[in-house]
């Protein structure tokens, strides 16, 4: 009866949107099994992602989760690199999560952090707290990521090393050019502050990670056997996922958008859905190839189009509405009027895929865009930009096979006819045939994991009884 008791979680996001979301989506799931969240957010200096506006609507939007913005001191160095500097703010921000804790009328049980909260373990072990982290994409990149600061040192920079294979152990090769953008340069700030979290996030107690077991038995079978960290333990870890937006409305009164009555009107599994995650977009040229090769496939597409960057490589840039007229080839929306809609920066994604007229999605290969995708059962299309993307791909594609490759992603430019060819390869042929064959096995087996009994479900009661046995019962 012990294991059933109610738990107090304090959950402590990094800064970004992209990693309050998945914390959000954590916070509902300890809530639906009774327990309480607090939500510990630090409110960063200017010019950092995470804006208390974005804080403020994830509030009002989730009333049962309690909200907390911890005043940040200044940022050390407004010139080091946006990865280096969010790093440097957390770990200044020590202090105040110690006084935070302290301060809460009941001690909380655990504290949930987030991967890049690494130096937040000297907080829990002043306070004697378990601390367990909440890793928030696949546990294929977290094998990976455990043992780079062992490998990487015995290598060259991945970026001089293009398509040579890298072998971490228990895994399947990886082409340098698809490692993570953060640790392409050896060299660089922002490599070394990822070698540092990705050393530290073993000494945490345990990991939950946002998969499940089915998805991904190699990965699973490595951290199981120990072979990522050497010369200590390994985190045990936890698939409680997919943790996902389920693409239900969230019932505050807002419309339904426009997107889903235009679905309705289609046929089932016919549209191509474009999106590239919530900051993705590509240059004018790229924008110009895609809207050649969706017109020349002849299918239906429901296309998210964003401002080009004016640095392809800096997509962190807050960018303005795009101008379609002068964006798209001349008289393409005239041209593709009865099949095609562009939405400008945003569509309703998870209620998209779930669309029954929805029959695949070019995506960027976030971990949430491939997880809402495995649980409509939609096969992906992969355009990888940014953070550890290509390294999804290599994965999806390679290895659970729910996705099939753009070549000439790596140079940020796919031409249309590789758009077009694998459009109607996902759409035509005996092969997307099969893909969708095994997307519709992957949804079953992931509503399986969540379901009563089902893998996840063990694997979340395992991690309260371990967090009850103080970590003893590996
Ligand atoms: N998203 C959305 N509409 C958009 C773009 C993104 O609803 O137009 C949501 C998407 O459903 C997903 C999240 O934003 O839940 C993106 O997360 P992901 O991990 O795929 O990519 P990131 O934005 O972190 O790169």
């Amino acid at each position: 009866a012990a294991s059933a008791s109610a738990k107090t979680f304090v959950l402590y996001p990094s800064l970004g949107v992209g990693h309050l979301n998945p914390m959000v989506e954590l916070a509902k799931h300890l809530l639906r099994r009774g327990h309480s969240a607090v939500l510990a957010v630090v409110d960063p200096p200017d010019g950092d992602p995470t804006s208390a506006a974005a804080v403020a609507r994830l509030a009002e939007a989730n009333p049962s989760i309690a909200f907390r913005l911890l005043p940040a001191p200044p940022s050390p160095d407004p010139a080091a690199h946006p990865i280096k500097r969010a790093h440097d703010t957390l770990r200044l921000a020590n202090p105040v999560l110690g006084g935070f804790l302290r301060a809460l009328p009941a001690p909380a049980d655990a504290l949930l952090l987030d991967m890049f909260c690494v130096d937040a373990l000297d907080v829990a072990a002043e306070l004697a707290l378990p601390a367990y982290f909440f890793f928030a994409s696949a546990a294929s990149d977290f094998a990976i990521f455990l043992n780079m600061p062992y490998l990487y040192p015995g290598l060259p920079s991945f970026k001089d090393m293009g398509d040579t294979l890298v072998h971490s152990p228990g895994m399947r090769s990886v082409r340098a050019v698809d490692m993570p953008l953060s640790v392409q340069d050896k060299e660089s700030d922002m490599t070394k502050t990822r070698m540092y979290q990705f050393k530290r996030i073993a000494e945490g107690r345990g990991v939950l990670v946002n998969s499940f077991d089915w998805l991904e038995p190699t990965a699973l079978k490595a951290l199981a056997d120990g072979v990522c960290v050497p010369g200590r333990p390994t985190p045990r870890v936890f698939c409680i996922g997919p943790l996902v937006n389920d693409g239900k409305k969230s019932g505050d009164g807002e419309t339904r958008h426009e997107c889903l009555a235009w679905l309705d009107a289609q046929p089932e599994r016919s549209v191509v859905f474009l999106c590239f995650g919530s900051i993705g977009a590509v240059s004018a040229a790229q924008l110009r190839e895609i809207a050649y090769g969706l017109e020349s496939s002849g299918h239906r597409f429901l296309w998210v189009v964003r401002s080009p960057p004016a640095d392809p490589a800096d997509v962190f840039q807050p960018r303005p509405e795009p101008d379609l007229d002068a964006l798209l080839p001349e008289g393409f929306m005239e041209r593709t009027r009865d099949r095609g809609m562009v939405l400008k920066m945003w569509a309703p994604q998870a209620e998209v895929l779930r669309h029954a007229a929805t029959g695949a999605f070019v995506t960027h290969c976030g971990w949430n865009s491939a997880l809402e995708a495995i649980m409509a059962g939609v096969p992906m299309i992969c355009y990888p930009m940014y953070a550890e993307q290509a390294l999804n791909k290599v994965f999806m594609v390679e290895e659970m096979k729910i996705a099939v490759p753009l070549e000439g992603y790596e140079k940020r430019m796919v031409k249309a006819e590789e758009i077009e060819a694998k459009l109607r390869l996902v759409m035509e042929t005996g092969e997307g045939r099969k893909l969708r064959e095994t997307l519709a096995t992957a949804r079953k087996m992931a509503s399986d994991a969540i379901g009563d009994g089902g893998s996840s479900e063990v694997a979340f009661s395992e991690f309260l009884r371990d967090l009850e046995n103080g970590g003893c019962n590996n």
